[in-house]
């Protein structure tokens, strides 16, 4: 395959508008690859658009969550990368700036575009059925798991990324607030780092795929007092350290409430919608020691742990996925299922143009 290639793209235009166009790919760089894209899973920033809770500009052709398989190489792509390897994409970064060249991508302030060819829309441009890249974002995924659980390679990074800074150490008792998509991988992930895992939700479903997980208990928050369960279930200790799953002032009200007396962290994974609030005594962070952590994305070392946990299976991504599979041709009906309430991550399928 040589030349223009041509390329269906999932384009946004506007709330609850959304469709399907056509346009061409350049030829590839010398350092560059061909992508036949397999599945790009629709992440809460997607959705939140359809929905008209987040500006953007139009048109925007995102999507950031996917696989897919090199079909062509530039002269200069290292042996590496081959013709049929499966790949997913670093999160964009400089490569070139201090925070890069030390190991912090997450850290990097220049923007750099990472949608290659398609100038004409914003966004990653991921909803398509060919993707141009640079070969320094490329990371290997295995090809021995389907397409839909590889596809979850960047929100694993970040997850990875928060773990590593909450700085979870064997044996201790950590609460995950939330068992959305990523509560569910936050509390795979503290397991697999040592922890006693303790999930809290109050959703029927969610409270369901919790308990599947097979971590030390789940509380059912509709029905029992969360911060009091977690006392009874730490001999009256109190949790080393609570993950924030979701982003309200409730759970944050209960997740303070939480902690153990001296020493407790707390991790605040993502953002809430609306704005939420947190009402605290910082003289209580003073006497009790009381960490605030924070984070966002993953570096690229987390990508590459994140591979790894994927092939070698020691976390369950199906648990994370709806089971929904839509083609591309189907983008603005993928969109609305994203969009309802208490639904884990739907696929686009990449090859169902
Ligand atoms: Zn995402
Ligand atoms: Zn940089």
């Amino acid at each position: 395959m040589s030349g223009k290639t041509e390329v269906h793209v999932g384009v946004q235009m506007g709330p609850k508008q959304a469709e399907v166009r056509t346009g061409f790919l350049p030829e590839i760089g010398p350092d560059e690859v061909l992508l036949k894209m397999e599945i790009c899973n629709i992440c809460t920033e997607d959705y939140q658009r359809w929905l008209g809770l987040r500006e953007f500009e139009t048109p925007m052709a995102d999507g950031h969550e996917m696989v897919g398989i090199i079909v062509e190489k530039g002269r200069n792509v290292i042996d590496a990368y081959q013709i049929g390897d499966r790949v997913g994409k670093l999160n964009a970064h400089c490569g070139a700036c201090d925070d890069c060249r030390v190991g912090h991508s997450s850290d990097c302030k220049y923007e750099v575009r990472t949608g290659i060819g398609l100038e004409e829309y914003h966004g990653i441009k991921c909803f398509a059925n060919y993707k141009i890249l640079q070969q320094r974002m490329l990371v290997k995924v295995s090809k021995d798991i389907p397409a839909t659980h590889a596809a979850f390679l960047e929100p694993l990074a970040t997850v990875i990324h928060g773990i590593k800074k909450l700085r979870v150490r064997p044996l201790e008792n950590i609460v995950v607030i939330g068992a959305g998509p990523l509560g569910i991988l936050l509390a795979q992930v503290a397991k697999l780092y040592g922890a006693r895992v303790i999930i809290s939700e109050l959703v029927p479903k969610k409270l369901e795929r919790a308990r599947s997980l097979g971590v030390s208990a789940v509380i059912d928050a509709s029905r029992a007092n969360p911060v009091a369960e977690v006392k009874r279930l730490t001999d009256g200790d109190g949790a080393d350290a609570v993950i924030f799953a979701v982003g309200n002032s409730f759970a944050y009200k209960q997740g303070f409430d939480m902690l153990k007396h001296l020493n407790g962290r707390l991790l605040f994974f993502p953002a809430g919608f609306p704005k939420p609030t947190m009402d605290f005594d910082p003289n209580t962070l003073h006497y009790r020691k009381i960490e605030f952590i924070g984070t966002i994305n993953g570096d690229n070392a987390d990508f590459i742990d994140a591979s790894k946990m994927l092939s070698t299976g020691l976390i369950d991504v199906s648990k994370s996925l709806e089971g929904k599979t839509f083609p591309l041709r189907d983008f603005a009906k993928a969109l609305d299922a994203a969009a309802t309430p208490n639904t884990y991550r739907i696929s686009v399928d990449l090859q169902g143009i």
